[in-house]
């Protein structure tokens, strides 16, 4: 199949358009470089069934493809507070610009929606009928309330149209090629242990978060993307083994071998007390559970970012 992935030059981007690429598809990447970087598809570039277009998915598109992974949108808070109106521009237009070209080809199409349509969640663990509490004015409204907008058009699609949908509501993701400087928890204590740093945990460190390794989370798009038309989703997929922000950083430092102290930092507004997937229906209609431990990946997003920072461009 002709496949194409937007936002495919960013972390979980980079690792699909790999899958893809390795299970024979051709796959067309589609960037505009905010968060994305080379780097993370270099190794891609060779082979003759990657082509990669710079592109603002804002900006109507005209290609001809088999299916849509519709990935493009800044994840980490940092990134997509940065320009807020950019943000939801990008899931919102994104997501009308991605189904007009869906429905165009007749084409499947998938979102990568996240798990901050639930905001700071009443209901533990977050299942998907769960509806969610968002704050429609903050500063993450950008990001949770265009991506929950792009979920409605999804299923607006799906029953004016009759387009095949599939969401996957992500939780919090980690691994090789997340941005060293993106923000994000895991990213930002790897590379403070690894130099040393003071490790900055917001807040006493008591808010939970549940971390899916990149691997792990691939698995989940592929078969949620091949699974009966019926089954759109929205379907969670995260690792619902959940721990505290403060474990997580004794975990890395455990890991690193580091001697950097532990720095408390006032808690960003919004920020989310707890958060931990019910994967009940991934399982029961993908087969699909996480397999990667919080150790296990670790050490692979480690050992990624000890080679990147002994590199001088770390951008
Ligand atoms: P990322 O920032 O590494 O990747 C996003 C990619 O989208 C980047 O390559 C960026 O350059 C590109 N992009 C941004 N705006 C664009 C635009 N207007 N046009 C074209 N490209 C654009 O983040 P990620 O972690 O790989 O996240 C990928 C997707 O998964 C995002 O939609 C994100 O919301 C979703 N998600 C990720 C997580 C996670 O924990 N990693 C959790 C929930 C949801
Ligand atoms: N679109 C696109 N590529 C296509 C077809 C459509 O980018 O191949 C965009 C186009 O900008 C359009 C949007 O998708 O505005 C929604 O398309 P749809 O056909 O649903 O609506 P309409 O064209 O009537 O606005
Ligand atoms: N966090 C932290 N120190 C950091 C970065 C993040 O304590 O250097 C906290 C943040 O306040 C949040 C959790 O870690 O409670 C996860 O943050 P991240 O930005 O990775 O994801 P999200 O808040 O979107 O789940």
């Amino acid at each position: 199949m002709r496949i194409l992935v937007t936002g495919g030059a960013g972390f979980l981007g980079s690792h699909l358009c790999e899958r893809l690429l390795s299970e024979g598809h051709d796959v067309l990447c589609v960037d505009n470089f905010f968060t994305g970087r080379k780097r993370n598809i270099a190794h891609l570039m060779s082979n003759p069934y990657f082509e990669v277009m710079r592109h603002d998915v804002t900006f109507p598109l005209y290609v001809e493809v088999d299916q849509i992974y519709n990935l493009a949108c800044p994840a980490s808070p940092v990134h997509y507070q940065h320009d807020p109106v950019q943000t939801t521009k990008t899931s919102v237009h994104g997501a009308i610009n991605m189904l007009g070209l869906a429905k165009r080809l007749g084409a499947r199409i998938f979102q990568a929606s996240t798990s901050e349509v639930y905001g700071d969640p009443e209901v533990h663990p977050q299942p998907e009928s769960y509806w969610g509490k968002v704050n429609p004015i903050g500063i993450r409204s950008c990001y949770d309330e265009g991506k929950r907008c792009a979920e409605t058009l999804f299923f607006d699609y799906y029953r004016q149209h009759a387009l095949s949908i599939k969401v996957a509501r992500i939780f919090n993701t980690y691994g090789p090629r997340m941005h060293p400087n993106d923000g994000r928890v895991v990213s930002n204590f790897v590379v403070q242990a690894l130099k040393g740093e003071d490790i900055t945990i917001y807040g006493e460190g008591q808010q939970t978060r549940s971390f899916c390794y990149s691997d792990d989370l691939i698995e989940g798009f592929v078969r949620l993307m091949n699974s009966p038309y019926e089954l759109t989703g929205p379907v969670n997929l995260g690792n619902p083994n959940e721990f505290t922000i403060r474990e997580l950083a004794e975990k890395v430092i455990e890991l690193t071998g580091s001697k950097s102290k532990l720095i408390f930092k006032p808690l960003p507004e919004d920020d989310p007390k707890q958060r931990q997937p019910d994967i009940s229906q991934a399982k029961s209609d993908l087969q699909w559970y996480p397999t990667v431990e919080l150790k296990e990946g670790l050490i692979k997003t480690i050992s990624y970012f000890d080679e990147l920072l002994k590199t001088a461009d770390i951008d």
